[in-house]
């Protein structure tokens, strides 16, 4: 039995992590739980994981949690610090951060100090901080485990390989779901940028989709995860969605990692490396498959990406800076404040404007974040 904690438990990638913990009842056990402001489905998670803990971020829900979820013992805390404490439970051996944006910046370092193992799923504390944090892990002898599909591809492609022997890292990108949009992107609606044609995705990553600033944040990601400059790292469209992630090795041969569009299945690998476990996800029927296609993005009609290489050759705190303005700007889009194509302008404007923090410490990165969300609001 492994005792893991969730961060981010109802949100998507927090769901089909509960999914797989419900496959393998003898395996893992959940501890402890968080969520943001879902309070009904915290409050069902609870009773049916029956955790030691959870935390509600939004302090102002708690009567109502507290309500919903009766008398279980379970202790409530929240906030910031409800999210730090799970962090340090001393029982607790891997935490998984499944939440949207920065906020998982702070409990992901106060996780790797206490020693846990950490799988992540959301990508921007890696972008951001993703050097100092695997500086960190590896500081503490602690596993950072990618739970980004094309990152957990890479990462099961490059096992058992010397870093001298690697190339090139190809990660994937289905394209969106404006791959094929003839004309202007100007009139793009949220409703609109919100369907995407393969993953089923929260609201934040769909629209980094669209804009293909998903892919120049993963680029960032790898690099990070990877330790690979930004321009060893390719990416190619390949709209069947079938080939995750690429590794191609200098002797010229390519391992490739495939599997089904459903994340449950890097989930599973995260939650139970070094092992594999039996579950009953559907299987790739490769039979069924007529082709493969793969083609270079169209960095012209799709800036974001660009934008993503160019912050990860500068690094720094530009990273940091970049991912904080395309949180603000996806946000304003979203409340229909903003333009589909103010979303690349801004991230740019807010690049331009940033004095670069080399070898930015843990505090000069929460100022560079603070500084371009500011810097975003006032462009926008
Ligand atoms: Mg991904």
């Amino acid at each position: 039995m492994e005792n893991i904690a969730i961060l981010g438990s109802t949100g998507s990638i927090g769901t089909n992590t509960l999914a797989i913990v419900r496959t393998h009842p003898g395996r893992f056990r959940v501890r402890a739980l968080a969520a943001n402001q879902n309070v009904e489905k915290l409050a069902e998670q609870a009773k049916e994981f029956r955790p030691a803990i959870v935390c509600l971020y939004d302090s102002s829900l708690l009567p109502e949690l507290e309500k919903k979820m009766g008398r279980l013992g379970i202790r409530v805390v929240t906030g910031e610090d409800g999210l730090l404490e799970i962090c340090r439970l001393p029982e607790v051996k891997k935490v998984i951060f499944a939440m949207v944006g920065a906020v998982g910046l702070k409990p992901i370092f106060e996780a790797i100090r206490a020693g846990k193992n950490v799988a992540i799923a959301n990508k921007e504390p890696l972008v951001m901080a993703g050097s100092l944090l695997m500086r960190e892990a590896s500081r503490r002898g602690v596993s950072v485990l990618p739970i980004d599909s094309e990152h957990s591809g890479l990462w099961q492609c490059l096992e058992g390989h010397a870093a001298k022997s690697v190339k090139k890292l190809i990660l994937t990108s289905s394209g969106g779901p404006f791959r094929t949009k003839k004309g202007s992107f100007a009139k793009i609606t949220p409703r609109l940028a919100l369907k995407h044609p393969k993953w089923k995705m929260g609201a934040k990553i769909t629209i980094d989709s669209a804009t293909l600033m998903n892919k120049g944040l993963e680029v960032i990601e790898a690099a990070n995860l990877f330790e690979m400059p930004a321009d060893q790292i390719e990416v190619l469209i390949h709209p069947e969605a079938i080939i995750h992630a690429l590794v191609e090795f200098v002797d010229g041969s390519h391992l490739a990692h495939l599997g089904i569009t459903d994340m449950r299945l890097p989930i599973q690998y995260a939650l139970s490396y070094p092992e594999r476990l039996v579950n009953h996800l559907p299987t790739l029927d490769l039979p069924m498959l007529s082709r493969f296609s793969f083609a270079q993005p169209d960095k012209k009609r799709f800036p974001c990406l660009e934008l993503g290489y160019e912050a990860s050759r500068i690094g720094g705190s530009m990273p940091a800076a970049l991912n904080a303005a395309n949180e603000s700007a996806v946000k304003a889009f979203l409340n229909e404040e903003a333009a589909f194509t103010d979303i690349p302008k801004t991230i740019e404007k807010v690049m331009k404007k940033h004095r670069v923090i080399r070898d930015p410490g843990f505090q000069e990165i929460l100022e560079t974040d603070i500084w371009a969300r500011r810097e975003a609001e006032n462009i926008l």
